[in-house]
C-alpha cells in the first residue's frame, strides 16, 4: 500500500515503538508464566505489577482495583453481567444510554432477555443524557448506571463526575466504558464516583487483545471467566504478559503527553472542522461543539451516501469512518446519529475523522481539498441534490 492517511483512530490506533520496544522481552526472554514457583517467573511477575501500577495511576486508581482482560468488549460484558447476577437479590434494573457502544448495548439486550429491565436514557441534539433524567429513571431495584465516559462516534463527553454523584447519593453501582477516553482525558477514579471503568489498550497506542476492567475495592462481581486463580480469582487465564506490559507502557506515556498531545490535536480537529464547515454547503458537525474528544470530527453531509464518501476516500489512500453499519447486508445508519435526533437520510451521510498526534496539517488539508471535489461529484449524481436545488430556485432561493 502507498503511503496512507489514517484517520481513524476511534476505530484503533498505531502502536508506539517505546511500546513495541517495552513488549519485545516478554515474548522470547522472560517468556515464563508469572503465576509459576521458580525465580524466572518472578521477573514476568514483576513486570505485570509495574504495568497494573502504570494502568492505575492513569485513572488514579490502586493498582489492586485493576484487573487485566482481553479488551474493552471484554470488559464491558464482565462489568455489566457479573454486576447484574452479583446483585440481582437487590433488584434487576439497569440503566445504561442509548448512545452506547454494542459492547455495552448487546450486553444489556442480552440481560434483558434473561429478565433484567433495562432503561435507555435519551441524549439531547449533541449527545449528552440528562441528569434530571437519570435521577427520576432510579428506582428501587436498580442494580447498575452504565453510561460511556466519552462516546466513540461523536467524541461527545458525558458529565461523568455528576453521574457518579447521583450514582452514589442512591446507592446505585456506576460503571463506564471509558474506552475512547482512558488516556485521552483525565480520569479519576474517586472524584467521579466510579465503581466499575473499561479501558483497552489498543486505543492508547497500546496492543489489541488486552484491556482492563477497574473495581472499585468492596465492589462485589462475579467471574466471568471460571478457572485458574489470576487476577486474584477475578479472572481465570494464563496472563497475556507482552500485552499488559505494552498496555502498561501506552498508559505511561499518555500520562507523559496527554496535555501536550490534547493541544496539538484540538489545534488540528478545530483547523479540521473550520475548513470543512466553511468550504462544504449542507454540512454540520456532530456531537458536542466543546465537551469532545480532542481528536474527533464527525460531521453528516446532506443528499450523499457515507459508503460512497468512504470509498471514494479510500482510493486516495485515506482511512476514515461513516456513521453506518453494515450488519446483516443492510445499511443501518448509526444508532448514535439517530438518537441526537437526526434523520435518517442525513445520518446516512456521516463522515468520522479521527485523528492521532501524528496527524499533520498537511494531511488534513489534502483531505479536505479531495473531499470538497468527493462532496460535489457525489451530489452531481444525487437525484435528492436536483430536487433539493429545483425546488429552492422555485422558491427563488438563489442563496442556498
Ligand atoms: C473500541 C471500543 C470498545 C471495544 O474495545 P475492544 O478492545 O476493541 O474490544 C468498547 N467501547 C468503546 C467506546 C470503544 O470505542
Amino acid at each position: 500500500m502507498d503511503k496512507i492517511i489514517y484517520l481513524d483512530n476511534a476505530a484503533t490506533t498505531k502502536m508506539s515503538e517505546e511500546v513495541l520496544n517495552a513488549m519485545l522481552p516478554y515474548f522470547r526472554e522472560t517468556y515464563s508464566n508469572p503465576s509459576a514457583i521458580y525465580t524466572f517467573a518472578g521477573e514476568a511477575q514483576k513486570a505485570v505489577d509495574t504495568a497494573r501500577a502504570q494502568v492505575a495511576k492513569l485513572m488514579k486508581a490502586n493498582a489492586e482495583e485493576i484487573y487485566f482482560t482481553g479488551g474493552g468488549s471484554e470488559s464491558d460484558n464482565w462489568a455489566i453481567k457479573a454486576a447484574a447476577e452479583a446483585y440481582r437479590e437487590k433488584g434487576r434494573h439497569i440503566i445504561t444510554s442509548k448512545i452506547e457502544h454494542h459492547a455495552v448495548l448487546h450486553t444489556c439486550q442480552y440481560l434483558e432477555k434473561q429478565g433484567w429491565e433495562v432503561t435507555y436514557l435519551d441524549v439531547d441534539e449533541n449527545g449528552t443524557i440528562s441528569l434530571d433524567e437519570l435521577r427520576t429513571s432510579i428506582r428501587p431495584d436498580t442494580v447498575l448506571i452504565s453510561v460511556m465516559t466519552a462516546n466513540n462516534e461523536i467524541g461527545t463527553i458525558e458529565p461523568v463526575a455528576e453521574i457518579g454523584k447521583i450514582a452514589r447519593e442512591n446507592g446505585v453501582l456506576f460503571h463506564t466504558d471509558a474506552v475512547q477516553a482512558y488516556g485521552h482525558i483525565p480520569l479519576d477514579a474517586e472524584a467521579m464516583n466510579i465503581d466499575l471503568l473499561s479501558a483497552s489498550g489498543h486505543k492508547l497506542n497500546g496492543p489489541k487483545g488486552v484491556g482492563m476492567l477497574y473495581i472499585r475495592k468492596g465492589v462485589r462481581i462475579h467471574p466471568l471467566l471460571h478457572g485458574g486463580a489470576q487476577e486474584r480469582n477475578r479472572r481465570a487465564g494464563t496472563l497475556n504478559v507482552a500485552g499488559i506490559v505494552g498496555f502498561g507502557k501506552a498508559a505511561a506515556l499518555a500520562e507523559a503527553y496527554m496535555e501536550e498531545k490534547t493541544a496539538r490535536e484540538t489545534a488540528l480537529r478545530e483547523h479540521l472542522i473550520k475548513r470543512i464547515l466553511a468550504e462544504i454547503p449542507f454540512c454540520r458537525l456532530n456531537g458536542h461543539r466543546t465537551s469532545r474528544l480532542p481528536n474527533n470530527a464527525n460531521f453528516s453531509f446532506r443528499f450523499i451516501e457515507g459508503e460512497s464518501m468512504l470509498i471514494m476516500l479510500d482510493q486516495l489512500g485515506i482511512c476514515a469512518s461513516s456513521g453506518s453499519a453494515c450488519t446483516s447486508g443492510a445499511l443501518d445508519p448509526s444508532h448514535v446519529l439517530l438518537a441526537i435526533g437526526l434523520p435518517h437520510e442525513i445520518a446516512h451521510g456521516s463522515l468520522r475523522l479521527t485523528l492521532s498526534d501524528e496527524t499533520t496539517t498537511k494531511e488534513l488539508d489534502f483531505v479536505v481539498d479531495e473531499l470538497v471535489k468527493i462532496v460535489g461529484r457525489l451530489r452531481e449524481m444525487s437525484p435528492l441534490y436536483e430536487d433539493f436545488m429545483k425546488s429552492q430556485e422555485e422558491k427563488g432561493n438563489t442563496n442556498v
